[in-house]
């Protein structure tokens, strides 16, 4: 471009073109997945009070336990502070939930999410979703 080519004007709410960072996609993505998080809080909240009932369809379907069978129990037991007693891993999962809500809190307070943090996230779900369907696969062969 010479000094005599007109500039195009930035949209509004655009990045740059070539700018390292997310844009309001990824903070409405992570607004949604705080409102799905609130919304398993409150149907665990729910089944924990006995209003609504606590079933698993992997176990109702085939007879064996999900990996998160007992995590709702657990939670509660690890928000009260007492150990968890249902679910070997539930400790684990529980840490990540904390980690992932807060990231998710981060993502929507940071206007621009850094694109290397946003790779980064995607990969490690990459990573995560793998490992829980393994696990799931494994429960559910029996192995
Ligand atoms: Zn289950």
């Amino acid at each position: 471009m010479d000094s005599t080519t007109p500039r195009q004007p930035r949209q509004p709410g655009k990045p740059a073109a070539g700018a390292p960072e997310g844009g309001s996609g990824y903070r409405i993505a992570c607004v949604a997945l705080l409102g799905a998080a609130a919304l398993v809080g409150l149907y665990a909240a729910l089944t924990l009070a006995g209003v609504l009932e606590n079933r698993c369809w992997l176990e109702a379907t085939t007879g064996r336990p999900c990996i998160a069978c007992g995590c709702t129990r657990d939670f509660a037991l690890l928000l009260s502070g007492r150990a968890p007693r249902w679910n070997p891993e539930s400790g684990l999962f529980f840490a990540l939930a904390c980690a992932e809500i807060l990231w998710r809190v981060a993502g929507t307070a940071v206007r621009r999410m850094p694109r290397a943090a946003i790779a980064a996230d995607v990969a490690v779900h990459v990573v995560l979703i793998g490992w829980l369907l393994s696990k799931s696969l494994a429960r559910i062969v029996g192995a």
